[in-house]
């Protein structure tokens, strides 16, 4: 490590024990507390994720750093601090609740800083620095790896809240990707402690989009996806806020559907089932999909179930998939990549 980021993670490493007692026992820090408490957060919960509150304050943090004898421009590079134009020093996170992220050792070498009050960015995270690569890890992963690890499967969430609440809400092998999309180098980073992956993004359509995104990253690592469902429009921590914790484990998590399924139902919007028409076109894009499966028992699963759906018979539909996979054969150069679609055994310890 440079000397430059070892200031830097000793800087987190005092910011994040000040934070957090401020936000505990401080008058400055009771903004933050009362904004957590109206979010449903309790105290333990704000102890295990070390959280805490920035005061609001232009300076707080600069004459702190400053007493403890950091060089201030290279907290501005760490994105604690900012100088515009030469001007003073100024706190970069002062009024938002302090979520540290810690990496995969459990040093903290970030951090996430929520506004709790109207304001842009809603979010503000720190840089990317000698100390913090967001590409290369997940919020969370120190304390969920353990669990990861027994259960074989981890979480996959938006947003800092998400895994905070889900936490709360007994749900232990929670992480989130930092940033906007998954990248190829956290897929295969968890694809050594995992199998599966349940992806858990919000029901938006950017959350859609970005489940699709991040599937096909986890597919190609090797990693078995599955897709948890919440209802239009809600994340997580909307969805355990309304319909409570159990709920969430059994109608959300507990009832994840494989990705296949999940793009089969996603495609549906943009038809119209009730006409005509359009249900054929509808039933021509699943037949697509579900031609380009390898294995004849999944294949046969999926086409029963639109079978069902549509009322058409299993030789008419064989007969497509047939048509659709002598394609693929004869244009081989343009043929789907494999798909990854083995279910591996848990590994129950
Ligand atoms: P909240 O529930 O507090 O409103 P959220 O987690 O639901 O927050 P989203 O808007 O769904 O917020 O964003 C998901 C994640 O994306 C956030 O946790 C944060 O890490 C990141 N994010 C959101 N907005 C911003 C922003 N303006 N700048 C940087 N990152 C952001
Ligand atoms: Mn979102
Ligand atoms: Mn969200
Ligand atoms: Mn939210």
């Amino acid at each position: 490590l440079s000397a430059e980021a070892q200031s830097m993670l000793e800087a987190h490493e005092w910011l994040s024990k000040l934070y957090h007692h401020l936000l505990k026992h401080t008058k400055e820090g009771k903004e933050g507390s009362t904004y957590l408490d109206n979010r449903g957060i309790q105290q333990e919960t704000i102890d295990a994720f070390q959280l805490g509150f920035a005061p609001d304050k232009d300076n707080f943090t600069a004459s702190f750093l400053e007493k403890k004898g950091f060089h201030l421009q290279t907290m501005v590079k760490a994105g604690l601090l900012t100088n515009h134009q030469e001007q003073k020093f100024k706190d970069s996170f002062r009024g938002r609740v302090i979520f540290p992220i810690r990496n995969h050792q459990g040093k903290t070498v970030a951090f996430g800083g929520r506004i709790v009050s109207d304001g842009e960015p809603k979010y503000l995270n720190s840089p990317e620095t000698d100390l913090f690569h967001k590409g290369n890890m997940f919020y969370n992963f120190d304390l969920a790896r353990n669990h990861i690890r027994k259960t074989g499967e981890a979480i996959l969430f938006e947003g800092y809240m998400d895994v905070i609440t889900a936490y709360q809400a007994g749900i232990q092998n929670g992480i989130a990707s930092l940033g906007t999309s998954l990248t190829e180098k956290q897929a295969r980073l968890l694809r050594r402690y995992v199998d599966q992956v349940v992806i858990c993004y919000d029901a938006d359509p950017a959350g859609l989009e970005a489940t699709k995104k991040a599937a096909n990253i986890l597919q190609n690592a090797g990693c078995y996806v599955k897709i948890a469902k919440l209802k239009q429009g809600m994340d997580p921590d909307d969805y355990i806020k309304e319909y409570g914790s159990e709920s969430f484990r059994n109608h959300v998590i507990g009832a994840s559907v494989t990705y296949m399924s999940f793009q089969l139902d996603y495609l549906k919007k943009d038809y119209n089932l009730q006409v005509e028409s359009e249900r054929m076109q509808y039933i021509e894009k699943a037949l697509d999909e579900i031609a380009t499966i390898q294995k004849p028992f999944e294949r046969d699963h999926y086409l029963k179930e639109l079978g069902e759906r549509f009322d058409i018979s299993k030789e008419a539909m064989q007969q497509e998939i047939a048509y659709r996979r002598r394609k693929f054969e004869k244009y081989k150069d343009n043929q789907q990549p494999e798909r990854h679609t083995n279910i591996r055994k848990n590994v129950n310890t």
